[in-house]
């Protein structure tokens, strides 16, 4: 055990030497390799309160479609550091940022669901945009949320039945018209799906349409409870 860490620190310092790291969102200076978000950056989140306006229009939009609670830490601003760690995430191939603030996602999660979950459960991409990307980034942020809570990640359980264009760009019945039937929960797995728990997970939970239509397809599928979670929630 003692070589291979004696390596991986002198990999580290090499890379810190070659590549000194700098923040993902704003570029200054980082004082270590394996950090990613500078605490500048990280103390500039704007933090969701339960109470806010725009949470709870959020997770109304969600009740109406079974999803029982919606945990979210941070919101996402336009300009903020959010908005570029986000793109970095889902366009720049940076899937280790998804995992990190998927871990403070699932310090939130852990907070706050004490009866756990059976699985917890990427929202997936279609096969055609997960060819394009190489990647799925709910599931990197799955991954930080596993690793805080140590429940089991299940990407398989439901699928994205019809490809969905873009939704930047519209308005909240229009996504939801997009996204309906989007999603299938697998046949194969229906036996892991009755009467189980599940927790899904999302980049950022716009008008959650798309969470939502997820929710649906796991609820008629036989699932006990579904509660959404996602790193940020954009107003
Ligand atoms: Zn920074």
């Amino acid at each position: 055990m003692f070589l291979p860490r004696v390596l991986q620190a002198a990999t580290d310092a090499a890379l810190q030497c070659a590549f000194p790291p700098v923040c993902f969102s704003c570029n200054m200076p980082l004082p270590s390799w394996r950090e990613r978000i500078c605490r500048n950056c990280l103390s500039a989140l704007r933090v969701v309160a339960v109470t806010d306006e725009v949470y709870c229009r959020a997770l109304h939009r969600l009740q109406s479609a079974g999803v029982l609670d919606l945990v979210v830490p941070w919101y996402f601003e336009k300009e903020g550091p959010l908005q570029t760690l986000i793109h970095q995430l889902k366009y720049g191939g940076m899937t280790r940022l998804g995992f990190d603030l998927g871990k403070g996602v699932g310090d939130l999660v852990a907070s706050r669901e004490e009866k756990g979950f059976d699985a917890i459960i990427p929202i997936p991409l279609h096969k055609a945009r997960m060819r394009e990307r190489g990647y799925n980034q709910a599931a990197c942020i799955a991954a930080g949320v596993a690793r805080i809570t140590r429940w089991p990640v299940h990407p398989r359980l439901v699928r994205r039945s019809r490809f969905t264009p873009t939704q930047t760009a519209l308005s909240f019945e229009e996504r939801q018209e997009n996204v309906i039937g989007a999603f299938a929960a697998s046949r194969m797995r229906l036996w892991t799906i009755a009467g189980r728990r599940f927790l899904l997970v999302d980049d950022v939970v716009t008008t959650g349409a798309t969470m939502g239509a997820c929710s649906m397809a796991l609820l008629a599928a036989g699932a006990r409870e579904v509660v959404g979670c996602a790193i940020a929630i954009a107003e």
